[in-house]
């Protein structure tokens, strides 16, 4: 096609993840990156990015091979981001609250050959060590004033290994596509998938981010003058991305080690955090941590994501002065799809008004094409009440399952990724997502949300934490059956809520099918390895 000139080859500008730091270092050397008691610059984070590629390379690292790395989040998490894709390795993040079992089996998986791992999973690591075919050495990550005795060959600690080498490295071009990191899914249903993405997926998903983020002018934005703490962690979906977003934009940035509630409230307040990501179960237990009452967490701002956040608790963060939003995605989708920023219209309204807002998923990223579909692959109605499976094209999905054909073909079915979550969208393009297909119930032939009947039931102000499942039922088909954690100082009864979600129905804000609600107090909700709820744990223990 005479139309399209192609540039010539030496003229390209491959999308590799090296060329996110030419920014930062250049603009904002001197900013802090702060772990534990270390205060790290810029500066030294491109230097030791550099000492890093050098020690891995003089490992024998090559490109194509698979660097794997069990800690939690620190700088030297920040750095393997960094140095193991810029010098063509692949990235593996183990999910280190995975079984031993799966641990093993995703290192065999990903055919792991260096392995970088904090001396605190050394015990987990002996327990499996015999069993690993491929992984060729170990370089050992520690915190501690002594070095803890081992059997593993261990063939350095991490900063000796890069206080021996040059802080200089000559990172090569090469082709975007080269695939730059792989994780895996948190496997609750048997045993985890791997989920793989490319330098060009990378760069174009921390730009799709910062699109949306940075020119938000109301709320939520991301700024250079923001501090930056993940509470995701970086094991899982690159901690939704942020790090890279954070250090192309050259902010200072926080790493909190393993998640400890108090320690968390104390970097917040100590290093002054004002972005932070999490699941709602870690934002519940922070709010509720004796330390958060006498802090000020006004201005804090917090994408919320990886599973549905109630409106008693946004309105108890929003109460706090907390900027709260929502995030979503998936392990598969690199992760963020959508984002729910209120436009200043919204912003007027009462905080009950903007809890349902807010709570929402929010409006698609640029360049992601989302849909809402149904059985037969139709577009549903923008009406806010048309249910349909969510599917998505994206620059930033993965292309498939690691080695695993048949599941890649079902993802990919009809050419755009099936998320398996169950969603509407509002005339404002606002998603909200009802339910996952598996979880979603069928109660006297009508579909119920459980995250609807979650969100009502987490309303009463004896409710701590709750959960719905579906109970079969040989006349209704399914009933709903919501596990509840009453307040220890204010408890609530079944009845008290078998009433409140009557009331719901009789108003007709949700179906009447839910009054065939059941509901039983228990002691605790099972979590997933991310602090997700585990629906299926509770079928397996209460159906
Ligand atoms: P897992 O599939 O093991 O839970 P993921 O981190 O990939 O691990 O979870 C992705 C899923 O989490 C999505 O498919 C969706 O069901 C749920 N999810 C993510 N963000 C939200 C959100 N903002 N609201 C509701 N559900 C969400």
């Amino acid at each position: 096609d005479a139309l399209i000139t192609r540039t010539p080859s030496a003229y390209e500008y491959p999308l590799l993840i090296k060329n996110l730091l030419f920014c930062p270092v250049v603009d904002t050397p001197d900013q802090e990156i702060v772990y534990r008691d270390h205060r790290f610059s810029y500066r030294d984070l491109r230097q030791r990015v550099a000492r890093l590629a050098n020690a891995l390379t003089d490992l024998g690292v090559k490109r194509g091979d698979t660097v794997a790395v069990m800690d939690w989040d620190s700088n030297r998490y920040l750095e393997c981001f960094f140095a193991v894709p810029m010098i063509g390795a692949v990235l593996h993040t183990i999910n280190v609250r995975l079984s031993p079992e799966q641990i093993l089996y995703t290192i065999d998986h990903a055919e792991d050959d260096v392995l970088l791992v904090n001396s605190e999973f050394l015990p987990i690591l002996e327990q499996i060590r015999g069993r690993m075919d491929t992984v060729k050495s170990f370089v050992l990550l520690n915190d501690e004033p002594t070095v803890p005795e081992s059997h593993i060959p261990f063939s350095g600690e991490y900063e000796a290994l890069l206080a021996a080498a040059s802080d200089q490295f000559n990172f090569a071009d090469f082709d975007e596509n080269t695939r730059a990191t792989t994780f895996y899914t948190t496997g609750t249903t048997g045993m985890p998938k791997g989920v793989y993405f490319s330098h060009r997926q990378l760069v174009l998903h921390t730009l799709g981010v910062l699109a949306v983020l940075g020119s938000s002018v109301s709320h939520g934005g991301f700024n250079r003058q923001d501090v930056y703490m993940p509470i995701t962690p970086m094991f899982h979906v690159h901690a939704w991305g942020l790090p890279y977003v954070a250090t192309m934009l050259g902010v200072k940035q926080v790493y909190p080690g393993r998640y400890l509630p108090d320690h968390l409230l104390e970097l917040i307040d100590r290093e002054k955090v004002t972005f932070s990501h999490c699941v709602p179960t870690i934002l519940h237990m922070l709010l509720k941590h004796p330390h958060a009452g006498r802090m000020d967490l006004s201005g804090w701002k917090v994408i919320i994501g990886g599973a549905a956040m109630s409106r008693a608790l946004c309105l108890d963060a929003l109460q706090r002065g907390i900027d709260l939003f929502t995030g979503y995605g998936m392990s598969e989708t690199c992760p963020i799809l959508t984002i729910s920023h209120l436009t200043p219209e919204m912003l007027e309204l009462s905080p009950e008004e903007q809890a349902v807002i807010r709570c929402k998923t929010g409006r698609s990223l640029p360049l992601v094409d989302l849909k809402i579909v149904d059985s037969a692959r139709q577009e549903q109605p923008r009406d806010g009440k048309s249910t349909g499976e969510i599917v998505v094209r994206a620059p930033w999905l993965t292309q498939g399952y690691l080695k695993d054909h048949k599941a890649s073909e079902r993802l990919w079915e009809g050419g755009y990724l099936h998320t398996g979550d169950v969603a509407v969208r509002d005339e404002q393009g606002y998603v909200k997502i009802t339910d996952r297909t598996k979880d979603v119930l069928k109660v006297s032939g009508e579909w119920v949300s459980s995250l609807e009947l979650e969100d009502i039931i987490a309303h009463h102000p004896g409710v701590a934490e709750v959960a719905v499942i579906g109970q079969p039922d040989e006349k209704w088909g399914e009933r709903p059956l919501a596990l509840v954690v009453a307040k220890p100082d204010n408890p609530v009864t079944e009845k008290e809520l078998t009433h409140l979600v009557r009331e719901y129905a009789d108003k007709g804000v949700v179906t009447k099918q839910v009054v065939l609600l059941k509901v039983k107090l228990v002691e605790a909700i099972d979590k997933t390895s991310v602090g997700k709820v585990n629906k299926v744990a509770l079928r397996e223990k209460y159906l």
